[in-house]
Parts: C-alpha cells; sequence; structure tokens
C-alpha cells in the first residue's frame, strides 16, 4: 500500500516527533518479516538514539546512534503505528519499538509480505550493508526529487512494455506503485497499456510532469488527512484508482476496472484512449 506519498508523511511525522528519543527495547513478534543482518535487533538497538527518518521509493530508513538502520520496505501491506505503550497490541504487529515516555513505534503487516532489515550502515566503524537489501541498490531517483524532462527521457529509453508497468518498477524511477500510477497516467491522458516506446514527445513532457505533481498533490493531501495516524490508509481522494463503475471527474463517463494478476487498473476509456492489446 504505502507509495512515495504516504511515506514521505510518515517520514516527517516521525522525524518531527521522535528524534532523539532513545530506544528502550524491542520485541519482534513476527519473526519472517524481521532479518537481523548487523546484529540481533532485541538486544543491539535498545540504547541506540534515533536520529532520522529518510526515504527513497516505497523504502523507508530509520537511522539510530552508532552506525545503525532499520531499512523498511513494507510492500503492499505494511503500515506503521505510533501510540502509548498501552494501546492494545494488534494482530498484525510484527515488530515493536519502545521509544521511551510511554509511547511505542510499531510496524504492522497483515500479510507480513514486507521487510525489515537491521543494518550497519557504515557511519560508524563497519560496512555499509544497503547492498545486501533486496531491491534497494538499484532503485531509479525518487519521484518527489524532481527529475529533469531530459533525464526522464533518458531513462525511459533503457525499458520497454506497457508504461503503467515501467512507472511502478522502481528501476525507472522509484515511490510510484499501483495506486498512483493509475492516479498520474489518468492525469496525462494516457493509457496504461500504452508501450512506453510509443509515448510521444508531447506525452512523454505531459508524464513527466504529472508525475511529480500527483505525488505531491497527494502528499499534501494526506499530510493534513492523516495527521499524527500515520497508520491510516488514506485512498479516498483518489481521482480513479479503485473507483470502477462510478463517473470519471473529467468526462462523466464510467471509469474502467480490470484485475490482473491482483493488482487493479483503474483508467478512462474516453481521457486514456488506446487499445487494450496483450502481445
Ligand atoms: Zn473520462
Amino acid at each position: 500500500m504505502p507509495e512515495a506519498p504516504d511515506l514521505e508523511v510518515i517520514k516527517d511525522y516521525l522525524n518531527a516527533n521522535l528524534r532523539d528519543a532513545k530506544v528502550a527495547s524491542c520485541k519482534v513478534l513476527r519473526p519472517t518479516v524481521v532479518r537481523s543482518l548487523a546484529a540481533e535487533v532485541t538486544s543491539d538497538l535498545p540504547g541506540r538514539t534515533f536520529l532520522d527518518a529518510q526515504r527513497l521509493g516505497k523504502f523507508l530508513t530509520l537511522r539510530f546512534s552508532g552506525g545503525r538502520s532499520l531499512v523498511i520496505n513494507p510492500m503492499l501491506t505494511g503500515a506503521f503505528q505510533h501510540c502509548a505503550d498501552s494501546v492494545l497490541i494488534q494482530k498484525k504487529t510484527c515488530i515493536t519499538f519502545n521509544m521511551g515516555g510511554g509511547m511505542d513505534l510499531r510496524y504492522l503487516d497483515d500479510r507480513q509480505m514486507g521487510k525489515v532489515y537491521y543494518i550497519d550502515n557504515g557511519e560508524s566503524d563497519g560496512d555499509a550493508q544497503d547492498d545486501l537489501v533486496p531491491q534497494y541498490t538499484g532503485l531509479g531517483p525518487d519521484v518527489l526529487a524532481g527529475i529533469s524532462l531530459e533525464e526522464f527521457q533518458t531513462r525511459l529509453k533503457k525499458f520497454n512494455g506497457e508504461i503503467k508497468g515501467v512507472l511502478t518498477r522502481g528501476v525507472f524511477i522509484s515511490g510510484i506503485g499501483n495506486a498512483y500510477s493509475d492516479e498520474i497516467l489518468f492525469a496525462a491522458g494516457i493509457s496504461p497499456f500504452k508501450k512506453c516506446r510509443a509515448l510521444k514527445p508531447d506525452e512523454l513532457k505531459t508524464l513527466h510532469t504529472q508525475c511529480r505533481r500527483v505525488l505531491e498533490e497527494a502528499t499534501e493531501t494526506l499530510r493534513v488527512r492523516m495527521g499524527g495516524d500515520i497508520h491510516k490508509k488514506v485512498r479516498d481522494f483518489l481521482q480513479v484508482h479503485n473507483k470502477g463503475g462510478q463517473p470519471c471527474p473529467k468526462c462523466g463517463g464510467n471509469i474502467t476496472q480490470l484485475n490482473a494478476n491482483q493488482r487493479i487498473t483503474s483508467y478512462c476509456r474516453h481521457c486514456q484512449p488506446g487499445l487494450l492489446i496483450r502481445n
């Protein structure tokens, strides 16, 4: 679920509310989600101070004193919760960090597809282990970082296939998932099934603009709507994603929705013309 806008809000929230907090304790409740690469996280992390949170694409990194980081890939169903430590632990909670002052930071994951990597970040005396985190080092520039149109075009040339699929692969640009790729393509008026090699110069320009604009706007909406409830999933303001059968906000026609490989694609056939050809 979390894409760049969600994680950007969570990152800013953690930086505003947890900076300089010392980890009092750490408990792993779902071991399949946790990879202790630097040392055993439950014994090594307590006593360290939270320095800051950083985000790249759909990864969130929490840095701690003494050269340690938690690199979190929430995949489809990962979520974070910051709450009083007396709050009942939900069944889907995978790992809890008691941050002192009676507060917990928790990582939750319905389907346990996400991963939490505890690594040596190389800032102390060890070797950085971020290359041990799958899919992390190959990530393209972050969608909110604002790459130029030239770089966007150059990077896109390395890919072929349908534009939606390329947008959601972090190696082109990172941070866009299934929901926001639908939103970007709707805003740009481009069919999700259009081959990226077939995009015309003006379509590329619009796509480049909309990638950043759509995600920036979503980030500001989420900042207001989520507030301190960083575990909340807010998606109701989206224009087309998961709104199959509802009226298109531009033309009033019905939004089309397909479900292939457990991925929903929502678009407007009228506003995003193009044939659905699979080859
Ligand atoms: Zn339409």
